[in-house]
């Protein structure tokens, strides 16, 4: 086998390194990129989106290999969806996300054990680890990402059941909120009392997104008076006062749509990932664009292009050994969460 030294490599060799294997590997090598990645990894993107435009991606793609460009719980989607007999990989096994962490199963079950399970439906935003989803596929629940975490509320609700959200109090509360859902309570591995419980129709998990929570009311603040014409958009993983005083919400896919479809001459402030905030404004020259505040995801921006160029390489070896594994017991609930969302957005 070849030595390479890529870290005495140039990012210009790298690149072109990545780019010769990828034209080998040809139609056997898939990558989805999410929007939060680097430039250095986005311009090797086979298709770029949120979490839900990946995920139906990589359930379709032929591709013997997917290479996951994104956080842990992602490539555990494409290994869930994928057929068995394909791989996946993420260059960065450490690129997890702190926000999926706030729940653990076992917490998880602990709360579970006081609600009623004929009424409640477990829901878990895709930014949650395999076995969340896992447990909602077997208790008759589904995940959501945050451009249909409304709609799949209004299922269960429409279906005369209650609303178990996990793991993000933020996308929770501002989803309850714009359905005029006022009786929701917050719930976590800490929570001991659970007196009324089952009387509230929505019991929210209480984790967050550090990167979203940096946004905060004096930043909407001061935008409104450095550029009164702009249009305040940020995602719902954002803490409700700053949702309620900014002008829209939208996912990462919704708020992507908001600014390519205005006019040119518009003028936008948005609260969001830093990487993809920037990248936006790259792509739209005729319009304004500034972030709330710069929030970077450091998990997110462990994708680097020299551990892209490691992964390819072990492919091309026949290396599987940093595969992404996801247990076929967790696989076959977790699938049937997920496809419960699919077919129902
Ligand atoms: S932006 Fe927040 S929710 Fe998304 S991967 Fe990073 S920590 Fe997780």
């Amino acid at each position: 086998m070849e030595y390479i030294d890529i870290e005495g490599m140039s990012d210009e060799e790298v690149d072109g390194r990545i780019r010769e294997i990828k034209a080998r590997l040809g139609s056997r090598v898939f990558m989805p990129v999410h929007h939060y990645q680097r430039d250095e990894i986005v311009q090797f993107a086979d298709v770029t989106g949120d979490s839900l435009q990946l995920s139906r991606v990589s359930a379709k793609t032929d591709a013997e290999f997917i290479v996951f460009c994104g956080v842990y719980f992602m490539a555990e989607i494409a290994r869930i969806l994928a057929p068995p007999d394909k791989h996946v990989f993420i260059p960065d096994k450490y690129a997890g996300c702190p926000l999926a962490d706030y729940a653990s199963i076992d917490d998880v079950l602990k709360v579970w054990e006081h609600l009623d399970h004929d009424d409640f439906i477990p829901i878990t935003y895709a930014n949650s680890h395999a076995e969340i989803k896992a447990f909602c596929g077997e208790n008759n629940g589904l995940v959501c990402t945050s451009s249909n975490a409304a709609k799949l509320f209004n299922w269960v609700l429409g279906n005369l059941k209650k609303v178990f959200f996990l793991p993000d109090v933020n996308l929770g509360i501002n989803t309850s909120e714009a359905l005029g859902l006022k009786d929701y309570t917050i719930v976590d591995g800490s929570t001991s009392d659970f007196s009324g419980i089952n009387d509230k129709n929505v019991v929210i998990w209480n984790g967050n997104c550090p990167i979203h929570r940096v946004f905060t009311i004096d930043h909407v603040r001061y935008w409104r008076e450095k550029e009164p014409e702009a249009k305040i958009i940020v995602h719902p993983e954002c803490t409700p006062d700053v949702v309620k005083v900014s002008d829209m919400t939208g996912s990462t896919a919704g708020i992507k749509r908001a600014v390519e479809d205005s006019p040119a001459g518009s003028r936008w402030v948005i609260g969001t990932e830093l990487n993809f905030v920037e990248r936006l404004k790259r792509q739209n020259p005729d319009k304004f664009i500034a972030p709330l505040e710069d929030s970077i995801c450091m998990n997110m921006s462990k994708i680097r292009r020299r551990k892209l160029l490691k992964t390819l390489i072990r492919i091309e070896n026949g290396d599987y050994s940093e595969e992404v594994v996801v247990s076929s017991e967790i696989s076959e609930k977790a699938r049937i969460a997920i496809n419960r969302m699919l077919e129902l957005s």
